[in-house]
């Protein structure tokens, strides 16, 4: 019987009638004749489809069903499942086109979706200071696994891998650090339950270590710390849980509730004791999912692969996605060919917490990207042009951050409310006036919380957090990275820069207070020359003028200079060009200006035209 080799060919989305959405039903196995009289297309057409996905039949040739339902689909067809597809339960009625970005830990299941949830393996980010190991304890425990495993295979590097410990499964996200994780957060996607903190027991708590604990923090993700490198003569693991204490981590040992386990990338101390504490938290949080639900979960990364096509590690975070569901992922769309688990090995099924590598999609989608099984596959094409076109236009339409009077609304309902600040400083010594400060301020329940703070520039890390947090970012003698200032001001991300500390503490203790006056920049639209002077009765001295640089505007103000002196200054009168009055003139041209009380007009004047627009203020 012809197969298609999985993983050898790429896929090419067939134009080929497209438009059509006639639906054939296949049986476990058809010859070509039969497909293509099913199809009522030429057999010829459906040998040539046949060839192009790398299989070489003959007419009597007897196809399996996936093979034939693959090509009928790329010529356009949409197949009917041979048995019923196990029914998902059905929740919402309809589902919301965006996919929740909540995280699936936080989820509310109704009570008749209950009977289907069933606890899930915990996936886990590393995050820590540069070097402290957290890609060598990663390396470690997905060695520990390969060991174990009978197989003995090599892991594949396809963003996330698992291990079974005392029979239950943990994930493992492949990307350590907390870039990496608030990106995807800015996204909207919360992929990790528990962040195991990796801090070096020779190094201590470093500048990164301090940044993932308020990453982990604002993500509200319980944090397990692995005090590494226990095997150094110089680790002083005393000192360093002392370090964690004054950063709120107390640890068990000292009477705190922070689990602290010193291991060992290299003798593999303490590994074990790592996963069991990530199984006990796991289980302290209770995770759960609903296994028959929708399948919906997040991409980890996408790559273009020249043989197999665009790739894409999913971590499925509800319901069980299988080999042929159409997805919905990001703005692109497909329909699972083929899944590989991390071992590289081919599955069928993936359920909730389980990362699996996906062929078939239309395009390369990015991490974070959200994903969703639908209806089929011309229905999540739909979607996912839907979703293109509502990017653009939302193009230059930022998010803004929780505004004030979001801030008052919520303290009127009786909520405390905070304004999430970011403080980058260029000293160490300057953060803790200011936050001390800023802390002591209170207007009518409003306060201020401190999502994080650091010394250095403000950096595009700071703008993910902010995204995530919905926090405003403040830099005191620090620079603004040019990528960071673009992300802000795509992502309406607010950022102010001060010099001196009591201004920024008087701004934020006006923007509380609500007191922000709002600021206004004058903006000269252009320049005139008056050429000669013109009474007219019953409407008052006309100023024939050449605009020289610039627009002369109607609805403008302008100021008449007579040499150093201001003679006028107040809106335009009137503006005609040949007796008719127009909105504007632009350079060269000339025009008559009318004053509202202006009589002292001599040739030779300057004509000032100038707007005013109001400067956001407020933080
Ligand atoms: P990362 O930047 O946090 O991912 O750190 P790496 O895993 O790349 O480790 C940085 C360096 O520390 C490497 O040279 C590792 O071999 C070394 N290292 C990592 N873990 C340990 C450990 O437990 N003990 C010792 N002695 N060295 C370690």
């Amino acid at each position: 019987m012809a197969k298609v080799e999985s993983g050898t060919r790429r896929v090419e989305q067939s134009t080929q009638g497209s438009s059509s959405s006639q639906e054939i039903q296949i049986p476990d196995s058809i010859t070509v004749r039969d497909l293509a009289e099913e199809m009522g297309c030429s057999p010829i057409d459906l040998i040539k489809e046949l060839m192009n996905a790398g299989v070489m039949a003959n007419i009597n040739q007897e196809l399996d069903y996936d093979t034939a339902a693959i090509v009928a689909e790329d010529m356009g067809y949409t197949v009917k499942e041979p048995e019923p597809y196990e029914p998902a339960v059905e929740v919402e009625e309809e589902q919301e086109e965006e996919i929740s970005p909540a995280p699936a830990r936080q989820r509310v299941y109704s009570e008749e979706e209950m009977k289907y949830v069933r606890p899930r393996p915990p996936v886990i980010t590393m995050l820590g200071h540069v070097d402290h190991g957290k890609t060598s304890l990663l390396d470690v425990i997905r060695r520990t696994e390969v060991q174990a495993g009978e197989a003995g295979g090599i892991t594949q590097r396809i963003g996330a891998y698992q291990v079974s410990v005392d029979d239950r499964l943990i994930t493992f996200l492949d990307t350590p650090g907390h870039e990496a994780f608030t990106s995807m957060r800015a996204r909207g996607a919360n992929a990790t339950d528990i962040a195991v903190l990796v801090v070096a027991a020779d190094d201590g708590v470093q500048p990164q270590t301090r940044e993932a604990i308020d990453h982990a923090r604002a993500a509200r993700v319980p944090i397990i710390v692995a005090l590494n490198k226990i095997d150094l003569p110089s680790a002083n693991p005393d000192y360093v849980m002392q370090q964690l204490a004054d950063v709120g981590l107390v640890p068990e040992d000292w009477g705190g509730d922070t689990i602290v386990v010193p291991t060992s990338a290299i003798t593999e101390e303490g590994i074990d004791t790592l996963l069991e504490m990530i199984l006990l938290v796991a289980e302290m949080e209770d995770l759960k999912a609903n296994p028959q639900r929708d399948p919906e979960g997040i991409v980890i990364e996408g790559e273009l692969d020249r043989f197999r096509g665009p790739l894409a590690t999913l971590l499925v975070q509800e319901g069980t996605l299988r080999v042929r569901d159409a997805l919905l992922v990001g703005e692109t769309y497909g329909r699972v060919r083929a899944m590989f688990d991390y071992r590289g090995e081919n599955v069928d099924e993936a359920g909730p917490s389980t990362p699996v590598r996906v062929m078939g999609l239309d395009d390369v989608p990015e991490a974070g990207d959200a994903f969703r099984v639908v209806e089929d596959q011309s229905k999540a094409k739909e979607l996912a042009e839907e979703r293109t076109a509502d990017r653009e236009e939302r193009r230059g339409r930022p998010v803004t951050a929780l505004s004030l009077e979001e801030l008052y609304a919520q303290a009127q309902a009786g909520n405390a409310a905070t304004l999430n600040l970011i403080l980058k400083a260029d000293a160490q010594g300057s953060i803790a006036p200011i936050k001390n400060s800023l802390e002591d301020i209170e207007e009518e329940g409003l306060g201020v919380e401190f999502v994080h703070e650091g010394v250095g520039n403000i950096t595009e890390s700071d703008i993910n957090l902010a995204v995530a947090s919905q926090a405003v970012i403040l830099g005191f003698n620090v620079d603004v990275d040019p990528t960071a200032k673009q992300m802000a001001a795509s992502e309406g991300i607010k950022i102010r820069t001060y010099d001196v500390i009591y201004r920024l503490i008087e701004d934020v203790q006006l923007a509380l207070r609500g007191m922000l006056e709002p600021e206004y920049e004058e903006i000269v639209q252009g320049r005139a020359v008056v050429r000669e002077v013109f009474d007219i009765s019953g409407v008052g001295k006309i100023a024939g003028s050449q605009v020289s640089e610039g627009r002369a505007l109607r609805n403008a103000d302008v100021r008449v200079r007579r040499d150093s002196e201001v003679i006028y200054d107040g809106p335009v009168g009137s503006l005609k060009r040949f007796q008719r009055d127009v909105r504007e003139v632009s350079t060269g041209m000339e025009c008559g200006v009318g004053f509202e009380g202006l009589d002292d007009l001599q040739e030779g004047d300057i004509l000032e035209f100038y707007t005013t627009e109001r400067v956001e203020q407020g933080l």
